[in-house]
């Protein structure tokens, strides 16, 4: 049994990044992550001009203006945003101007129009501004061809914005990982069918659909394989055809009908990890398939319980699955320390993975736990989980009030 970070880094080893791109339009690039740097087209801000409302003039007519003496400036023309100033600012004048206006020719300094008195068409100025003051320069903020943005870079509203400011129309992006889900075991049956005896929904094929897209991934779900060796061999081998990333959950123990493996092992798959101490989630097969071409396939074999699937694909699916969307770093999940509200405990020999929520207080991060059993079979109180408090190895206790890492899933 492989400690859990260990099989992290097995993992991260043995997934590549991805080298093609492909463009979507900037209105599709939500969530996509950067394959290239992106460089600025133009000079930011594109031309001189005023952070603030007032008066552009020339900083040598207006540096002794004082309330008890002001000085007057004839007025040229008011610049509104979005137009082009259309004469020089001369010695004595002034140009009405207004926030992210254009500077005219000949003005250097905006005097706010809090310290003036408009006369007609003159301005007092009653204060001296100093040199230059609330002039944004052309190319102060960046020049044309300085990076914005480098690869690997997940796209969110903050980087739309620059990506729109630099007129990028086209964005180039990583294909999105496509992910095959098949969910093995005779007693599984869809949401839609009446339940026999000993038949169970097949609650994993949704929840882990649903984590591929949050990772970013494409999901491609294959339903349900039949206990079988043959049925097992035709869902791989289709999942081959469909996706790079492989996730199956349940028939990876040790069970008379637990294919997985063997199956594996037949198509000449590598196989890495066969099971992880962690709790739940012991059985973890990961593997590696011969690719006919392109990039070489991954499988993972998830339990089948549906608590322990899911933990196994916070913690060790989603790193893989942003190294493999390109994101340049960050692909371990976030572990954050928090207080614990409950008594935490767990058997002391694998890490252990408690469900519940994650908040905020005035002190720190404090931890809930999910209210009723804690064993892997048990789904119904999983709702609201975003996050997992890890027991590590050795301890069985976490008192309430201690301490405890916990891991994000939100
Ligand atoms: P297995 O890992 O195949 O031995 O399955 C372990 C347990 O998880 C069994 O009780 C299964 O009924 C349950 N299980 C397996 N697959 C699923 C699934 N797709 N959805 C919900 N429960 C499942
Ligand atoms: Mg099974």
């Amino acid at each position: 049994m492989l400690p859990a970070a260990e099989a992290e880094a097995k993992i991260l080893a043995l997934v590549s990044s991805p080298t093609e791109a492909e463009q979507v339009p900037l209105g599709d690039a939500l969530g996509r992550i950067l394959a290239q740097a992106i460089s600025s087209p133009l000079d930011f801000p594109h031309w001189d001009n005023s952070a603030m409302d007032g008066y552009a003039v020339r900083y040598a007519d207006v540096q002794g203006a004082r309330a008890e003496a002001p000085v007057a400036l004839a007025l040229t023309e008011t610049i509104p945003a979005g137009r082009s100033p259309t004469r020089p600012v001369g010695p004595g004048q002034a140009a009405r101007i207004l926030t992210g206006s254009m500077l005219p020719d000949g003005a250097d300094t905006i005097v706010i129009q809090e310290v003036t008195q408009r006369e007609g068409n003159r301005v007092l100025v009653l204060e001296a501004p100093t040199p230059k003051q609330f002039v944004r320069h052309q190319g102060s903020f960046c020049r044309a061809g300085d990076s914005l943005m480098g690869s690997g870079l997940r796209i969110g509203g903050p980087e739309l914005a620059v990506l729109a400011s630099a007129q990028c129309v086209e964005v180039p992006v990583f294909p999105q990982p496509r992910v095959a889900i098949l969910s093995t075991g005779d007693e599984l049956v869809t949401p839609e069918t009446a339940l026999r005896p000993g038949q169970i929904v097949d609650s994993n094929q949704y929840a882990l659909a649903a984590l591929v897209r949050q990772a970013g991934a494409i999901p491609v779900p294959l339903g349900i394989v039949a206990d079988q060796p043959e049925a097992l061999r035709a869902a791989i081998q289709s999942a081959l055809a469909r996706a790079n990333v492989i996730v199956s959950s349940g028939g990876v123990s040790v069970g008379d009908y637990d294919y997985v493996d063997k199956i594996l092992a037949e198509l000449g798959a590598t196989l890495h990890i066969r099971s992880v101490a962690v709790k739940p989630g012991k059985p973890l097969t990961v593997a590696t398939i011969p690719a006919q071409r392109g990039v070489e396939p991954i499988y993972f074999g998830l339990p089948g319980n549906p608590v322990s699937a899911l933990v196994t694909f916070w913690r060790f699916v989603v790193p893989a699955l942003r190294k493999r969307s390109g994101l340049d770093g960050g692909w371990a999940p976030t572990f954050l320390p928090a207080t614990t509200r409950h008594a935490l405990k767990a058997g002391g020999q694998r890490e252990t993975y408690l469900w519940g929520r994650l908040s905020t207080t005035p002190s720190g991060y404090e931890f809930e736990l999910a209210s009723g059993g804690h064993n892997s079979g048990n789904l119904i109180n999983l709702a609201g989980t975003n996050a997992l408090a890890i027991v590590p190895v050795g301890t069985t206790l976490i008192a309430a009030g201690e301490p405890v890492q916990v891991m994000s899933v939100g």
